[in-house]
């Protein structure tokens, strides 16, 4: 055997954060204000990381600790992805949209220490820090320490009041690249949050495909708007990624509704944004009626949902391509991403790839199985559970007494993801449904996410969700729920009669309800289990269209 000549080389945050510091001082990153923006270097991320790491260690935190934030996308939350893993301890990004016994829970699981918190958000956290015993200290971001009142044995701190007197200079450890750099739980919709814990290792090797052209292709040249919070899969690896590549990055802070979004495009003019469907499609809306130039985005990374083509085309109109990109919070997040080949070069040709879920990276191995776990053929037709594997994919789930592979979530090795697809001979892949959202109707499948895409390319709907409910006849049919666009006068009929034209008869839904809003997950996907309740509930008004 012949032993390669090449040397080590830890893949470590810290490298990365030395890196944004020393070679990118033209790279910047901001925050919108409400009015403006607030930018720093990255040279001044850097100087703030390091004070940040020296005060964490005056306060005992040291490898291993859990820091945890509850905060919105801001300058002062790229520092603290810089500096917690750099210094050894480990980053835990909390939701700020959980419910209360779902944070308690993931706070004391995850035994977080320090909790860093937008003064914005602190009245929600101080409702949870009593009832977990491990956090000794609270720091306030972006508002004075008195916005948290401090439960007995919690310590208070202002963010600046943390960083004065403190080195912009801090003697970084020498890390395992295996070691634990951030954690981040599933929104899941069932049981209790599953924790994900990120590596050094696991999380350079992310950006390198976050960065790479056959993923986001993020460059030294872009400006990357990033809505997806950072407690949502590590704001998709932007963060991380624009240290190395020396990206620009634009942070909405709590700015999140349209309006706020075209206003800090039109002032920054990012070139490239990512975000879930539901916040495309209220920028959407609202550029119908207040049309802006929003072609500076040469690439809108749309993920965390399928996107309905109608979406593509719309964006195509705006002068802004989206690209189409799967992931999970299990698999740092990215996953395939839809470029189409490169021989494809008429739009109209391409357009079917860019709505698949695409394809895989080269590290990332993807196949479909039956239900038995046998492997089933990639010819774009044959549909199974879709499972992953490799270097950024999570081979097990969290737990303090030992991390847990359970044969519900892994399968010889492989991330069962409970997404259902096909994948191409060409290597892409096709979203059919959530395993658990699939509408079984008189032994036959409705994909409701193939009704949705469907749906939603109505000029007058906005936006619509399709669930599966009890029916005597054919144990399952599909409802509707709609929402349509301001003094819309669409009814069931007409809905019915349009969609016979575009799937199946069959598939054509009989119920139907138009409400003001679908309700949304805390990261922002259309909510089928409240969806589910409320039907059962009777909530709806539901009109069926047999009846009509
Ligand atoms: P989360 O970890 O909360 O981001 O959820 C991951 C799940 O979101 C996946 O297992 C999919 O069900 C869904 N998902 C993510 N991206 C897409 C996409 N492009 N199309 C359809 N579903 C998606």
């Amino acid at each position: 055997m012949i032993q390669s000549t090449m040397q080590e080389g830890a893949l470590t945050i810290s490298s990365l954060l030395e890196h944004s510091r020393k070679f990118f001082p033209e790279a910047t990153v901001s925050t919108w204000t409400g009015s403006g923006l607030r930018t720093e270097s990255f040279s001044e991320i850097g100087d703030n990381a390091a004070q940040v790491a020296n005060a964490l260690a005056k306060l005992g935190i040291g490898i291993g600790d859990r820091v945890a934030t509850f905060m919105w996308n801001n300058n002062e939350h790229q520092a603290l992805y810089a500096a917690i893993p750099s210094m050894g301890a480990v980053l835990h990004t909390l939701n700020l949209r959980l419910s209360p016994e779902q944070a308690v829970f993931i706070m004391n699981h995850a035994e977080d220490k320090v909790v860093f918190v937008d003064a914005s958000v602190a009245p929600l956290l101080q409702n949870y820090v009593p009832q977990v015993p491990s956090v000794t200290d609270v720091v306030v971001v972006n508002g004075p320490a008195d916005a948290f009142s401090a439960p007995e044995g919690v310590t208070v701190r202002a963010w600046d009041d943390l960083l004065e007197g403190e080195s912009t200079e801090y003697d970084w450890p020498e890390l395992d690249e295996h070691a634990a750099a951030a954690m981040c739980y599933t929104s899941g919709t069932t049981g209790d949050p599953k924790g994900v814990v990120y590596s050094h290792r696991s999380i350079y090797l992310h950006s390198f495909q976050v960065i790479s052209t056959a993923g986001m292709a993020l460059a030294n040249s872009d400006l990357a708007l990033v809505i997806v919070p950072m407690f949502h899969a590590m704001s998709w690896g932007m963060p991380y990624a624009a240290m190395m590549a020396g990206a620009s990055l634009l942070h909405p802070d709590r700015f999140l509704q349209p309006e706020p979004l075209l206003a800090m495009m039109k002032e920054a003019r990012p070139t490239m944004a990512a975000a879930v469907p539901t916040i495309w499609s209220g920028v959407a809306a609202l550029l119908e009626s207040h049309p802006q130039d929003i072609s500076h985005l040469r690439s809108v990374t749309v993920g965390g949902s399928a996107v309905p083509p109608s979406m593509v085309r719309k964006f195509d109109e705006f002068n802004a391509p989206i690209v189409h990109a799967w992931g999970m919070t299990e698999t740092s997040p990215l996953g395939s991403v839809a470029h189409p080949p490169a021989d494809v070069t008429d739009p109209e040709e391409a357009f079917p790839f860019r709505i698949t879920q695409g394809r895989f990276p080269a590290a990332v191995a993807a196949r479909i199985v039956d239900s038995d776990g046998n492997v089933l053929p990639n010819d774009g037709v044959t549909s199974g559970e879709l499972e992953v594997s490799g270097p950024w994919i999570t081979g097990s789930y969290y737990s303090p007494e030992g991390n847990v592979s359970d044969p519900s979530k892994f399968h010889d090795g492989w991330l069962r993801t409970g997404d259902v697809s096909t994948i191409s001979p060409q290597g892409y892949m096709t979203i059919v449904d959530r395993t658990k959202d699939i509408i079984k109707t008189g032994g036959e499948w409705i994909s409701s996410v193939d009704l949705e895409n469907v749906i939603a390319g109505h000029p007058e709907i906005l936006e619509c969700t399709v669930i599966g409910v009890p029916d005597p006849k054919w144990d399952e049919r599909p409802f509707v729920l709609a929402v349509t666009t301001e003094g819309s006068t669409l009814d069931v009929p007409t809905m019915r009669a349009w969609l016979e034209e575009r799937v199946p008869r069959w598939q054509v839904p009989e119920r139907w309800s138009f409400g003001e809003e679908v309700p949304k997950t805390s990261v922002g996907k259309f909510d089928k289990k409240k969806v589910r309740q409320a039907y059962a509930d009777g909530l709806y008004e539901v009109i069926n269209g047999l009846e009509l």
